[in-house]
């Protein structure tokens, strides 16, 4: 017997999560399209009540808050951390994140893995079960991440953490002031670590490490060099599919998995004696 068609309601979040992943942001061009000028639609009749007035100065997206002073006393405590615990200490004490105000986060979650792994795998932001865990990458996301990286031989050799510390309120992607606010302790963390590659994983975490604006359909499997503010620190990067993304799209796991060979292969021949 043929399967049920999926509720329509179902269809239409999916489509709109796999927009989201690749990297489809905003429903609006960036310059206002006239297409009443144009002639592609007719005219609207005037309307029977007058209508509120509205700021003519409104923004089309809403202005990111300044943050520039929790990002500068970010710096300055990751600056102190001399270990990833020292790090994760400060980072639980620091009240420059909005997030970790917003209501949906109870900790704050920051790595799990190997101080010194030479993978570091680089996420979004923690979801329910990570804020409840206070661990990263441990819901159903993570388990799918976990079983790759255990098919790839990497499970010892990686440590895991987020462009963000806090879980965003709806799970919700983080807002590029969120990523800006952490940066800061990821970027200490990466100095402490001193991984050889990084995963990115999703679109969120690649554009904020790598300050790109394309999507992740387009960035996954290129090799990018990762560079820390002061230019000290490089580290070879590598976006991939997130795993939340491959749970709704199973069809592109070969991709991933594609991703991670690369990565693995590029580990081991760094790793094997000259
Ligand atoms: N998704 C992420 O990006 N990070 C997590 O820790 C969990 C889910």
């Amino acid at each position: 017997m043929p399967a049920p068609p999926e509720p329509a309601g179902r269809l239409s979040e999916s489509l709109l999560a796999f927009w989201a992943d690749a990297g489809v942001d905003a429903m609006l061009l960036d310059e206002p399209v006239d297409r009443i000028a144009a002639g592609r639609i007719a005219a609207p009749r005037p309307p029977e009540r007058k209508a509120p007035a509205v700021a003519a100065s409104s923004p089309a997206r809403p202005a990111q808050p300044d943050v520039s002073g929790a990002v500068a006393e970010a710096w300055a405590l990751a600056a102190q951390a001399k270990t990833l615990e020292a790090l994760a200490e400060a980072i639980a004490a620091f009240d420059g994140c909005a997030l970790k105000f917003e209501g949906s986060a109870s900790q704050a979650v920051v790595y799990r893995g190997d101080p010194k792994a030479p993978l570091m795998v680089i996420g979004e932001g923690p979801g329910q079960d990570e804020d409840r865990q206070g661990q990263p990458f441990v819901g159903r996301a993570g388990q799918l991440l976990d079983r790759m990286l255990a098919a790839a031989g990497l499970s010892e050799r990686v440590l895991i953490t987020n462009t963000v510390f806090w879980r965003p309120p709806g799970n919700r992607t983080p807002t590029p002031s969120e990523q800006a606010v952490c940066a800061p302790f990821v970027e200490r963390a990466i100095a402490l670590v001193q991984p050889k590659l990084l995963l990115l994983a999703g679109g969120a975490s690649a554009k904020a490490m790598l300050k790109k604006d394309e999507g992740i359909l387009s960035l996954r499997g290129r090799w990018f060099e990762w560079r820390s503010s002061d230019g000290s620190l490089e580290v070879p990067a590598l976006p991939t599919l997130h795993p939340a993304f491959l749970l709704r799209q199973p069809a592109a796991k070969k991709r991933a998995w594609s991703d991670l060979l690369t990565l693995t292969e590029r580990l081991d021949r760094q790793d094997r004696p000259a």
